[in-house]
């Protein structure tokens, strides 16, 4: 593709500015830019003009549907499909979109989950218009983004609360500015860039593999000859056929309006990633969702399977998501970007620490912000981050902060004194990206990068809690900061006291050295390792006085959010146990039974032609095979004891747990059988792939 017709498909597929200010009347517009903008509801008469604007334009690119597209608890996006047709009176059809359709919408809610918040209060939910994400087109379907909510207003979806936590943000930042003399910034946004990872094997593979169609994970499968040792891989030459499948996900994401603009190989066979250009967080979370989407469907037409799981194959490197994250002011000025002054630096360092102090205070919101059964096997593992929450800020930047807080000479290019608002801050390296990959929480110049979401989750809940407990920091400090007498004295006091009170979240060494495990300890920082350790943390009063304060989930709203994690927890370990005995049943033990019998009957007729031809071969082997075949059955057994007994414990995190220290235990031990026998059964018994056959069955 030539990139005149790059620009042409941009954005071909969105109903944005372009096509607004072209299709709408000037007043029509202007209201609607209103609302954008302030957040001021629409009114009738207005969203009747945009609805006939946008069903116009819909028709004309093809569409004959339209659908109020939303994110429930699931993690998913959901949609439920209207034609346009309405009745004529004669006996036709016209294509009808009205302002009432557009704007609110009634899906048969009955089924998302809703932890309860449904049953006391409302039976139905409905959908309302976010207009701050643009409507698209995709297969002959006018899009609408759309919130999620009950009739009593609570919110049932990931977009609600994360559209609250950016005004959360806004007010408090702008808090600060104004202290800063900053006036004419209106808003200010948090920005994220998701950068995606995952797997594409052949679709035939995927096809033979129960655990891959049903739990998105290989639940057997012994170790490679040759997986990611060789580091050939990682920004290797892309094969054909991926190379055909990128360029495809490119093209159509493009006219979708997403910035796709970086996609290579990654650490593992068979791994890659795509990272779009950053853009405003609800908008990043809504495009991070059409990804996904659009990466499993393009899969599919290149006979391919795209695995979203964070760890598909045991002893693979996993799969995550980073988010890249910054706060910027409407007039396009980043926070977290140092700038030339010693005021621009002194807001800078301020809006630093504000993040320090929040990550410090609510390690365990952030880590329960990617909790789920999938992150479980990744978070600590080969190459993630560990399940510690720590900072990294690079040396020189931790040795300024340093001297701030002691009032000692930075050693930089020559000693200094940094005085904060009269000095300007010594040049530290801009871009230490590459630095250190070890560290979940990395400030790389002037934005950080969380990189412990999984791969498979909603950039929404990570981006909720940051933007809300940086906006509860920034509270207090406004607080203090706005009755102070003295501003330099005051903000000079309250960066040191803050640098003082949570450096021990700071650390630049190896994340993934065990010793780090120990010190960390000794720090008093939290290490929950698995979901149900870390969802607790969810409902601790302080947490859920936070949240409440800044207007981003009620407490009805945080308790249901507790229920429907744990749920999804405990329901994710049940179906991969089910479908592992499902597996051993129907796949081992017939491939395990066949190859004993085939050695058996060798045996046999080996003796039967005579004693003398030597059979030693085949009675180990069968004798190894029939010693692990009895070792099979018998945790086969207690698995399928263990998911019977669980079922009886009614309290949700007692259930979770459970699952987690009995059945997912289970798991593993028999995990170590199979594999163990797949390593001795003959290639024409085992009827399932095995990991060397999918890692390299994209060529
Ligand atoms: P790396 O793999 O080195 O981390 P990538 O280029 O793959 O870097 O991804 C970096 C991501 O960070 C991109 O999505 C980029 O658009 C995003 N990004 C850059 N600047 C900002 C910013 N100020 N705020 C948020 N995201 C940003
Ligand atoms: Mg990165």
């Amino acid at each position: 593709m030539t990139s005149n017709k790059i620009s042409d498909i941009f954005g071909s597929m969105v109903f944005n500015e372009a096509v607004m200010k072209e299709r709408l009347p000037k007043h029509i517009y202007n209201a609607l830019k209103k609302t954008i903008a302030d957040g001021t509801p629409l009114e009738l008469e207005v969203a009747n003009v945009v609805a006939c604007a946008m069903k116009d334009w819909a028709i004309e690119k093809g569409a004959t549907h339209f659908t109020h597209w939303f994110q429930p608890m699931t993690g998913v996006t959901a949609e439920k499909h209207d034609s346009f047709i309405a009745p004529d009176g004669n006996g036709r059809v016209i294509m009808e979109f009205s302002g009432n359709s557009l704007v609110k919408g009634e899906p048969d809610a009955s089924s998302f989950p809703s932890g309860g918040l449904r049953t006391t209060f409302e039976a139905r939910g409905y959908t309302a218009w976010d207009p701050t994400s643009y409507a698209f087109i995709k297969d002959n379907t006018l899009y609408i983004p759309t919130a999620f909510c009950s009739y009593s207003g609570e919110a049932l979806d990931k977009k609600t609360p994360l559209l609250r936590s950016m005004q959360a943000l806004s007010h408090q930042a702008l808090r600060i500015l104004r202290l800063f003399g900053v006036t004419d910034a209106k808003r200010v946004l948090s920005s994220v860039g998701p950068e995606q990872e995952y797997f594409l094997i052949d679709k035939d593979m995927f096809l033979k593999r129960p655990d891959l169609i049903y739990c998105g994970r290989t639940l057997f499968g012994a170790r490679p000859p040759k997986s990611q040792e060789m580091e050939d891989h990682y920004f290797g030459a892309i094969k054909q056929r991926v190379s055909a499948f990128m360029r495809e996900l490119d093209e159509e994401l493009w006219k979708l309006g997403v910035l796709a603009k970086t996609e290579h190989n990654e650490v593992a066979p068979s791994q890659h990633e795509l990272a779009p250009i950053y853009s405003e967080a609800n908008i990043a979370t809504d495009h991070n969702q059409l990804v996904m989407e659009l990466m499993k469907s393009i899969a599919a037409k290149h006979n391919l399977a795209c695995l979203l799981h964070e760890k598909p194959f045991a002893g693979v490197n996993g799969s995550g998501k980073h988010i890249n994250w910054s706060m910027s002011t409407d007039t396009g000025i980043n926070l977290l970007e140092p700038g030339d002054t010693p005021c621009e630096n002194a807001q800078f360092l301020l809006f630093l620490v504000a993040v320090i102090k929040a990550v410090d205070e609510y390690q365990d919101l952030l880590r329960v912000s990617v909790a789920s059964a999938g992150n479980d096997h990744r978070l600590g593992a080969n190459e993630a981050p560990p399940a510690i929450v720590s900072m990294f800020l690079g040396d020189e930047l931790t040795e300024i902060l340093k001297a701030l807080e002691n009032d000692t000479l930075y050693n930089g290019k020559g000693k200094t004194l940094m005085e904060i608002g009269a000095t300007v801050l010594p040049p530290f390296p801009k871009d230490t990206t590459d630095r250190n990959r070890t560290s979940p929480f990395a400030f790389t110049g002037n934005k950080f990068e969380f990189r412990m979401l999984g791969s498979a989750l909603s950039t929404a809940e990570p981006i909720i809690v940051l933007n809300t407990i940086v906006a509860e920091v920034l509270s207090q400090f406004a607080d203090v900061l706005e009755k102070s007498t003295d501003f330099n004295k005051d903000l000079n006091k309250l960066i040191k006291t803050t640098i003082k009170n949570h450096k021990r979240i700071i650390f630049n060494g190896n994340g993934y050295d065990s010793a780090w495990v120990k010190e960390a300890e000794l720090r008093g920082l939290h290490n929950l390792r698995t979901t149900p350790e870390a969802l607790p943390a969810l409902i601790n009063p302080k947490n859920v006085e936070m949240f409440i304060r800044h207007k981003v989930f009620t407490k009805n709203e945080i308790y249901s959010r507790y229920e429907i994690l744990l749920e999804n927890y405990s329901k994710t370990i049940n179906i991969e146990a089910l479908t592992m005995i499902d597996m051993v049943n129907k796949l081992i033990i017939p491939a395990v039974l066949g190859y004993q019998k085939e050695l058996a009957d060798l045996i046999i007729q080996k003796k039967a032609i005579s004693a003398e031809i030597p059979t030693s071969l085949e009675e180990e082997l069968l004798k190894k095979i029939s010693r692990l075949s009895e070792c099979l059955k018998t945790r086969l057994d207690h698995l399928y004891e263990q998911t019977i007994e669980v079922r009886e414990i009614k309290d949700s995190l007692a259930l979770a747990r459970a699952y987690r220290e009995r059945v997912f235990a289970a798991m593993n031990e028999l995990r170590l059988i199979v594999d163990e026998l797949e390593t001795l059964v003959s290639s024409e018994h085992w009827k399932i792939p095995t990991y060397a056959e999918i890692l390299n069955s994209v060529m």
